[in-house]
């Protein structure tokens, strides 16, 4: 059985390449028979971002990844926050000290700095660039105020086995000529530990066996291993799991999906189908059955008993946001089919209907109207726009022609102004109506452009036919 774990660092809310990684790590664990571990790496108090760790848990549990043992469940490795661990860190600190592998540095950040521009003007230069100047100098207290804490690293790193990319050998640029050293930083000058450090002695003593992580934590690799070797301790199996990129090979940006989990589900999709879509990101079941395609459609409880390492890719992951939507679909259509999904999406989706429909349907007519449109829905953001007609205005006709008529006497290609007169002139009319009345007259309803667009479109001629039309 894997023992793994998801480590984020609450600097930021949990999106698609974080939920991968947490998703690799719960599906080796549960296919296994093993356990999914939640930590918190807080030790960079300067990047916490306030509501950062509860929308770790909140993306976490819409998306169905139980965590056995985590901040909020507890457990027997415990605690799980890393700001809740410092006598622990202290005490493993100590111990690399006693035997030699640890020294305190006292360097002012002037001389660091100097020490790191003469690297660069090195031939090669290097990003190597401590001289070891504290190692050698007794004067520097273990209690002296502004120290930190270094790594005596060794003099190259070891090579390593990686389950995705095979066999690594990675150093660092070392320029042999003018000899620095990769010493380092394990406890901070404020007394907090160092992430190589703390993710290192934590992974240790919470038993992990497998270390799912982004390929960008390859070159932290190395250090981690010499922390472990320094120790005497195993080091866990590392996989690297390839970046995301956009279908254009660029990195991915907020308009092509690096966006918060839970805004997912503002957008319509279900966890169910996002989890799918996210499973493919660098893994695919195996083709042993003919007829599977890799855009095959499976729950999360499918995934887990077909997930295998054997199986992950090392190429980076395109997001191709059309095949969230073709999951979407598929899941959507299983889930109103199955009785008991279908009274969770009631649940969970009614307030928004209800607040749509300005509170005239109920729960069941909602539930009846996802039975009888089910698989015609992409995503349940559907029922508003391609089904726009059941929230039509429900005005008076009378006030609706009256509003048709007056618009259609007056210069529409100022539409925006042309309401705020009409709405200053006559106080009893709603924004929410005008607006409304025009766009049925207009366009019957359906959706599409906005409504000035649609003015600025279609021609100020044809959209006063239109207003007199519907008031006729
Ligand atoms: N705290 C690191 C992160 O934010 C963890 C990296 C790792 O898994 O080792 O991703």
């Amino acid at each position: 059985p894997a023992r793994t774990r998801f480590a984020p660092s609450p600097t930021g809310y949990l999106h698609l390449g974080s939920l991968r990684t947490a998703l690799y790590n719960y599906l080796l664990a549960k296919n296994t028979g093993g356990q999914f571990l939640l930590r918190l790496e807080d030790t960079d108090r300067t990047r916490l971002v306030q509501d950062a760790e509860e929308n770790i848990y909140q993306s976490l549990k819409w998306c169905n990844l139980e965590v056995d043992e985590g901040p909020n469940e507890r457990g027997p490795y415990g605690p799980y926050r890393q700001s809740d661990r410092m006598e622990i860190y202290k005490k493993y600190a100590q111990i690399l000290i006693d035997q030699g592998h640890a020294y305190r540095c006292s360097c002012s950040k002037e001389r660091l700095n100097n020490l790191r521009e003469s690297a660069t003007k090195l031939k090669p230069p290097t990003t190597v660039t401590y001289d070891r100047k504290c190692l050698h100098d007794p004067s520097v207290s273990d209690e002296g105020n502004d120290t930190v804490l270094r790594f005596k690293s060794p003099d190259s790193y070891e090579p390593f086995e990686d389950l995705v990319h095979g066999s690594l050998n990675l150093q660092p640029q070392y320029n042999y000529n003018d000899r620095r050293y990769d010493d380092f930083v394990i406890i901070k000058s404020d007394g907090m530990p160092t992430y190589h450090f703390a993710n290192v002695v934590d992974d240790y003593l919470m038993k992990i066996t497998h270390v799912i992580r982004g390929e960008e934590w390859l070159p932290s690799t190395p250090k981690h291993i010499a922390l472990y070797k320094a120790f005497g301790w195993e080091a866990p199996k590392f996989i690297h799991i390839p970046l995301l990129t956009s279908l254009e090979d660029k990195k991915l940006s907020k308009r092509s999906g690096d966006i918060g989990i839970l805004s997912m589900k503002e957008r319509g999709i279900l966890p169910e189908a996002l989890i799918n879509f996210v499973a493919l990101f660098g893994w695919s079941p195996a083709r042993d059955v003919p007829g599977v395609s890799a855009n095959e459609s499976m729950s999360l409880k499918e995934i887990v008993e077909k997930f295998s390492l054997d199986h992950l890719t090392r190429g980076n992951a395109k997001v191709n946001d059309s095949k969230l939507y073709y999951f979407n679909k598929h899941h959507l259509n299983e889930n109103i089919k199955n009785p008991a999904k279908l009274d969770a999406i009631v649940a969970d989706y009614y307030p928004e209907f209800e607040k749509l429909s300005d509170g005239k349907y109920s729960k069941s007519i909602f539930k009846k109207l996802l039975e009888n449109l089910g698989p015609s829905l992409t995503t349940l953001k559907d029922i508003e726009s391609v089904h726009s007609y059941l929230f039509r205005p429900n005005i008076d006709s009378s006030i609706s022609i009256e509003i048709a008529e007056t618009l259609a006497s007056k210069p529409l290609s100022s539409f925006k102004q042309v309401v705020q007169e009409l709405l200053e002139e006559k106080t009893e009319l709603k924004k929410k109506d005008v607006f409304q009345t025009v766009r049925y007259a207009l366009s019957g309803g359906t959706p599409g452009l906005g409504v000035p667009v649609l003015i600025d479109t279609l021609g100020e001629e044809e959209c006063k036919e239109r207003l007199l039309a519907f008031a006729a």
